[in-house]
């Protein structure tokens, strides 16, 4: 805290330009946290110098900062994961899951398209955040826009729900977390990302990518955006501090990780496992899931029925795993069976 002030102080009346970066961007040195970033003293400024600034008037204590609160909620869900014959499936297109009063899991039924995507709706003051629109495009075999409206006016009330804006993002550019897009396309109070990585910087304000992580205010609620390119080049993670809940789309989930660009795939997973050091992480949600509760086992791609499927969420400690199987292989594409997912370049 000490050195902070001090540094205000000397910026204010020095002549030497402080180094900036972007509004709402950070950069993160490898291995350090944003807080640790933010409070290191800025190595220009000489130390006799500094010792010379007038003594701040907040007192210096060695109470540690509080450790982070975050809010609870439940994943305590039991996922429809198909139906033996689809044609006797009676279960709804989506399956809907409050994590808590603010923040909405859904799912696509598998009978309807055997990805069954996950989809995130997150409650700010100002703005609702979606991330993704499933597998179907239709509005009457996948009615997701209706959903999400109920939700809506459900968690804000219908007068309300008016001065809200529905952001409809994505974890990445593929079909299956896109194809209902159409249904939010021109809707009201209702902005549509585009899923491209020029879209996607533009929107989110990111100019160095995919290094810089950049705010995105929901209204009493930041989310973090981490670009992780590499299964797909403009897929991006999403940070929810209000939960501790890291969204990480196709990245990393309970399936097979497919890889388009293994070098980059690699640096988004350092990037990643990064951010996360020294941050509350309650659980890596990813987009998917392939992987049965029996370790290494997946179930084939294009399954419609998944009986005995892994839960939906991976802990922290996933993010290390991904990290440091990727160092060990190295540079060349391997493909490498984990307990709860499957390295698949
Ligand atoms: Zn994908
Ligand atoms: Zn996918």
């Amino acid at each position: 805290m000490r050195n902070i002030l001090i540094l205000l102080v000397y910026v204010g009346s020095a002549c030497t330009a402080p180094k900036t970066t972007p509004k709402g961007q950070e950069r993160i040195a490898a291995g350090q946290t944003s807080e640790e970033a933010k409070e290191t003293t800025d190595p220009a400024i000489p130390q006799n110098q500094a010792d010379a600034m007038p003594t701040p008037t907040v007192p210096v204590t060695n109470t540690p900062a509080p450790a982070p609160t975050v809010e609870a909620g439940s994943l305590n869900v039991q996922w429809i994961a198909g139906a033996a014959n689809c044609n006797q499936d009676n279960n709804p297109a989506l399956q809907v899951h409050a994590y808590n009063k603010n923040l909405v899991i859904l799912r696509q039924n598998k009978c309807l398209n055997f990805e069954a995507p996950f989809m995130y709706l997150i409650f700010g003051n100002q703005k609702a955040f979606l991330i993704d629109t499933g597998a179907t495009a239709s509005a009457t075999t996948f009615p997701l826009r209706t959903t999400v409206e109920n939700l809506l006016v459900e968690h804000y009330g219908a007068a309300q729900r008016a001065q809200i804006t529905l952001v409809v993002a994505h974890s990445h550019a593929h079909g299956d977390h896109r194809a209902a897009d159409p249904q939010f396309n021109g809707q009201p109070n209702t902005t549509l990302v585009g899923t491209s990585q020029a879209a996607v910087m533009s929107f989110y304000g990111i100019s160095n990518w995919p290094e810089s992580i950049v705010d995105y205010d929901l209204g009493g609620r930041v989310l973090k955006v981490i670009p992780i390119p590499g299964h797909e080049p403009s897929s991006l993670a999403f940070y929810d501090a209000q939960t501790g809940i890291l969204f990480t789309g196709d990245t990393l989930y309970p399936g097979r990780l497919y890889i388009q660009d293994w070098e980059v795939y690699r640096a988004s997973a350092a990037r990643i496992r990064n951010f996360a050091e020294g941050r509350t992480v309650t659980h890596v949600l990813g987009a998917h899931v392939e992987i049965s509760k029996t370790p290494g086992q997946d179930y084939p791609a294009g399954s419609t029925f998944q009986p005995d499927e892994h839960v939906l969420q991976l802990k922290k400690d996933a993010l290390t795993l991904l990290d440091s199987e990727l160092k060990k292989i190295g540079p060349t594409p391997m493909r490498r069976v984990l307990d709860e997912f499957i390295i698949s370049p």
